[in-house]
């Protein structure tokens, strides 16, 4: 829960910032043009919310800087976890990957086909030409 209300300041402090740029044009900005031009390279480099973390801390916002780093680091954390999950589940399955779960109300996805599991019938999304063996994500079932 917390996640998800640091994720919304964050998505509405971007988006003022955004705004703000638009409002102040490309001519009539406060910042210098140099300060965007002396280091265009490490602009590139950065994610969207590391800019938007940095230039909290440069308009001297450091609570909502903290925040946005916190919540950028719970991010990673989260998803370090799904991949460590994701790793164990595939080492007790005997190198199966678990297949996602197919709901009849979505289209199939460009690159993926729906499989039906043998064993329990559930219906599974697994890629048009697996590179590996997947699993009945319902009951782990090889397909
Ligand atoms: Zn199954």
């Amino acid at each position: 829960m917390l996640e998800v209300i640091i994720i919304i300041i964050i998505s509405v402090t971007i988006y003022r910032r955004v705004q703000r740029r638009k409002q102040e044009g490309e001519s009539g900005g406060s910042q210098p043009a140099v300060t965007t031009a002396a280091r265009p390279q490490q602009r590139m480099r950065n994610t969207p919310a590391k800019n938007a973390i940095q230039e909290a801390r440069e308009d001297g916002n450091n609570t909502t800087a903290y925040l946005m780093e916190k919540a950028a680091a719970d991010a990673k954390e989260h998803a370090r976890e799904k991949r460590e999950e994701q790793k164990r589940l595939y080492e007790t399955r005997g190198g199966l990957a678990v297949a996602e779960r197919y709901l009849p109300e979505n289209e199939i996805p460009r690159g993926k086909k729906c499989v039906i599991c043998g064993y329990c019938g559930a219906e599974n999304l697994i890629p048009v030409s697996p590179g590996t063996r997947y699993s009945c994500y319902f009951c782990r079932e090889p397909l």
